[in-house]
């Protein structure tokens, strides 16, 4: 199937962009990687009367470390995110979550911001930000603000942008000494959206855990930070009782929101959170 006829803009301003967006009055999308949006028109599950191709706008692209904040611009491809190595050195975890995005050819294009407002449930980057508490930074007409990634959420493919608002980037914090990242995913095959994951952030010092952040995606219908696991881990040392109480949290955490897709049950995913907290656990003492 083909796309339904669409006009297409390259505007190269923000101003231009918000222009754009309130002639078009909720009928025009904006593309950026088109990886996801692209194939949401072939098959014909959105016909907007424009898009909006903000590929102009160089502002949007790079990642900048200062001082502690690492920012990254919302049209930074995931490529981008895989090699670099300010990446790798301040947000370990998601130099370990981008070989699991999607396969080599859709990281060339697809962008880190796509992801973030495409907002699928059992994406990566959606839970890296929530796990390590990434502030978006939104702009509209009447300005900027700031989201935190945990209240952006909403839930199936539903995020807190509003309709005239374009996703600017994210502020990240660097990682901090004795801290850890952990990311394990559970997929049919490599590339392939999760079935189940996890995205794991910890201090791991003197044999003991503290303020951990454990993100699990592919399980219900937004990232779910586990609460009671992150109860769990604090001032326990790494022990088959501490990995017992972590896995016994996070069933209790995720059963209110767990629901099944074609393939698994929600018990099924509920079951593969618990091995994958057992697992992350293990992989946050760096061992
Ligand atoms: C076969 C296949 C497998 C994939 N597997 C995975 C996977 O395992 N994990 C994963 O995370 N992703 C996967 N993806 C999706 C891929 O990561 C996409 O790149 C991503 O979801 C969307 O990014 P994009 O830049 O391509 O966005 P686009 O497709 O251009 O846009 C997606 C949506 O976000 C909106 N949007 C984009 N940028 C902005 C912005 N700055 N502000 C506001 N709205 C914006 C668009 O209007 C659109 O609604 C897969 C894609 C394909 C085709």
């Amino acid at each position: 199937m083909k796309a339904a006829a669409f006009a297409y803009a390259k505007p190269s301003s923000l101003a231009e962009v918000f222009d754009l967006l309130e002639q078009c009055s909720g009928e025009a999308r904006i593309l950026a990687g088109g990886q996801s949006l692209l194939a949401a028109l072939n098959m014909r599950l959105a016909a907007p009367a424009m898009l909006i191709d903000i590929n102009g706008l160089a502002e949007l692209d790079g990642i900048a470390v200062n001082g502690e904040t690492v920012r990254i611009g919302a049209l930074t491809r995931h490529r981008s995110l895989e090699r670099s190595a300010e990446i790798a050195r301040h947000l370990p975890l998601i130099r370990l979550a981008m070989p699991h995005v999607a396969h080599a050819a859709i990281r060339n294009r697809g962008t880190f911001g796509g992801s973030i407002a495409y907002a699928d449930p059992a994406a990566e980057l959606p839970a890296c930000s929530v796990a390590l508490d990434a502030m978006f930074r939104i702009a509209g007409r009447r300005g900027e603000r700031s989201v935190p990634a945990r209240q952006f959420f909403k839930g199936l493919y539903e995020t807190d942008l509003q309709p005239g608002e374009v996703l600017l980037g994210a502020d990240f914090r660097a990682l901090r000494p004795g801290y850890r990242a952990a990311f394990l995913e559970l997929t049919r095959r490599h590339g392939d959206y999760a079935v189940a994951g996890v995205a794991a952030h910890a201090r791991f010092e003197n044999g003991r855990f503290a303020d951990a952040s454990l993100a699990f995606f592919g399980i219900g219908a937004r990232p779910v930070l586990a609460a009671r696991a992150r109860a769990a881990l604090e001032d326990s040392p790494y022990a088959p009782e501490t990995v017992a109480a972590v896995q016994s949290a996070v069933g209790a955490d995720l059963e209110a929101c767990a629901c099944g897709d074609l393939y698994h049950a929600a018990t099924t995913k509920l079951h593969l959170a618990r091995v994958l907290a057992g697992r992350a656990v293990h992989a946050l003492t760096g061992a």
